[in-house]
């Protein structure tokens, strides 16, 4: 048998940019489309005017063309089936209701405000759930029909069944089942015509030809009720995938409210997004075996529901922290220079220095890109630092030692020629050689001397090569000087 395309979409509210859950959604949705060779859509679910945020749904194309995740129909690809952004839809959902109407699966109602507010009011007041009484189901047709005409204001609600139970199976949480005593006849067309969030939504992936629906597990509990909906029309219901939520803590969501980031935030940390991605991949999925490291057509690869975790999963940074790193190490060299030069010119003047040899020293010493500006801020200019530094015992070193061993090597030093990081590294290391030293008392100072730091990228050869050679004479002068008066003291 020939099954059906498979279709799917990713249905963002555009509320704000796009949150890490709401982006491992997009992704798990993305890879199982490709995976099946089905189509992947966007749609954009704006019928909740009050919670539009200006710019939010450019930020979701964004964020998903930075993941890599292309889309086959959407607002701005097009497609058979849009428009693709709910508001310009909003004339094709009356009807919906309407035919509900008649079949009895929905009913006008009238009720004001002010009857809503009280009637919920008390409720709570008994400790009991609201639940609208069904007050206008009684109306006749003629009554509906006047009131109508004389321009009375309505909804149509949904009419939900009082007795038994509604059920679906879900892929992961499997079979999921309510006492319809529990559902609430909720609004499916407002008072302005449009429809709200749950009708709109059940309308479009049916007429969208939605055949799998991925989304958050916190739309669980209203699938009962969009499965009443497609029911009543009698349509094909979907294959449901609820996916369980990603947690900052085992007991909180991330989210913006707490200030935890999204991923465009992540970014511009200096995240890459692959790595991003890649480890997003991986918090609620696994492929079963031990491997970590995925590019998205392995993802897509290997990706398959079943292995969708149903338990939260936890966000942690440090993990993103470590398949940051990991990308970094793994890059080209040309493509780690090109994306790091932009934080080297925060420091230091990219013009005057090899940056292409820096790059090299920092790519295996940098989790995110930003890191390089601490390390590396040392070569604009000689930090104030302590001769203590000179103190190291493993190296047996201290200032005096130093100040003599700087004293010896500083017209070795202005000799070298030309100022190549072998020309430097031979005259030195033969120096080392034919006097019988051991590296550190050499290497040490000199380090320090020219770097001012316990810690740096690269040793003496590649600082000073770096640094160029009057710079570097400059600082092994200044350095000399500060032993000399520090020990004349
Ligand atoms: N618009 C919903 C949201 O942003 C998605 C609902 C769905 O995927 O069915 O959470």
């Amino acid at each position: 048998m020939m099954s059906k395309q498979v279709r799917t979409r990713f249905a963002p509210s555009p509320t704000g940019f796009l949150h890490l859950g709401g982006l491992r959604s997009a992704l798990y949705t993305w890879l199982f489309a490709r995976k099946e060779k089905g189509v992947f859509m966007l749609r954009i679910e704006d019928t909740d005017q009050q919670r539009l945020v200006e710019g939010a749904t450019e930020a979701i194309y964004r964020s998903l063309r930075l993941a890599g995740l292309d889309w086959d129909e959407g607002p701005d690809v097009g497609g058979d089936y849009g428009p693709y952004i709910q508001s310009q839809r909003r004339d094709m959902y009356a009807p919906y209701a309407w035919e509900l109407v008649e079949k009895g699966e929905a009913y006008v109602c009238f009720c004001t405000k002010e009857r809503l507010d009280a009637a919920r009011a008390e409720a709570e007041a008994r400790g009991e759930t609201y639940k609208y009484d069904k007050h206008c189901l009684s109306l006749s047709k003629e009554e509906v029909k006047a009131r109508i005409a004389a321009g009375e204001s309505y909804v149509i609600r949904q009419n939900v069944p009082t007795e038994g139970t509604s059920s679906f199976d879900d892929v992961l949480f499997g079979h999921i089942e309510v006492e319809n005593s529990t559902l609430d006849d909720t609004v499916l067309l407002k008072a302005d015509g449009l429809p709200t969030y749950n009708f709109a939504n059940v309308v479009d992936d049916h007429t969208m030809g939605i055949t799998h629906v991925l989304r958050g597990s916190e739309y669980l509990s209203s699938t009962p009720k969009y499965n009443l909906l497609y029911k009543a029309f009698g349509w094909d219901i979907p294959v449901y995938v609820h996916m369980p939520p990603v947690m900052a803590t085992p007991t909180r969501k991330l989210s913006k409210r707490y200030g935890d980031p999204t991923f465009e935030d992540l970014l511009s940390k200096g995240y890459l997004a692959d790595a991003v991605v890649n480890y997003i991949a991986l918090l609620g999925w696994n492929p079963g075996d031990e491997r970590e490291m995925f590019t998205l057509p392995e993802l897509v690869e290997a990706f398959s529901l079943e292995h969708i975790n149903k338990a939260p999963a936890v966000f942690d940074m440090q993990k993103l922290t470590w398949f940051n790193a990991e990308y970094i190490r793994a890059m080209p060299a040309e493509r780690f220079h090109e994306l790091i030069r932009p934080y080297f010119a925060q420091v230091i003047d990219v013009e005057k220095m090899d940056t292409l040899r820096l790059a090299q020293l920092m790519q295996t010493r940098c989790e995110v890109l930003p890191d390089v500006v601490d390390k590396i801020d040392f070569l604009a200019q000689l930090p104030d630092y302590d001769i203590a530094l000179y103190t190291n015992k493993r190296q047996k070193t201290n200032p005096e030692n130093s100040f003599a061993m700087l004293t010896a090597l500083l017209p070795l030093v202005e000799s070298i020629d030309p100022w190549t990081e072998e020309a430097i590294s031979s005259k030195i290391s033969g120096y080392i050689q034919s006097q019988g030293l051991k590296n550190g008392p050499v290497l040490w100072p000199l380090r320090i001397a020219v770097s001012g730091k316990e810690s740096t990228p690269g040793g003496f050869y590649e600082i000073a090569y770096l640094l160029g050679r009057d710079e570097t004479l400059r600082r092994l002068r200044l350095s000399m000087e500060k032993l000399h008066s520090a020990l004349a003291k």
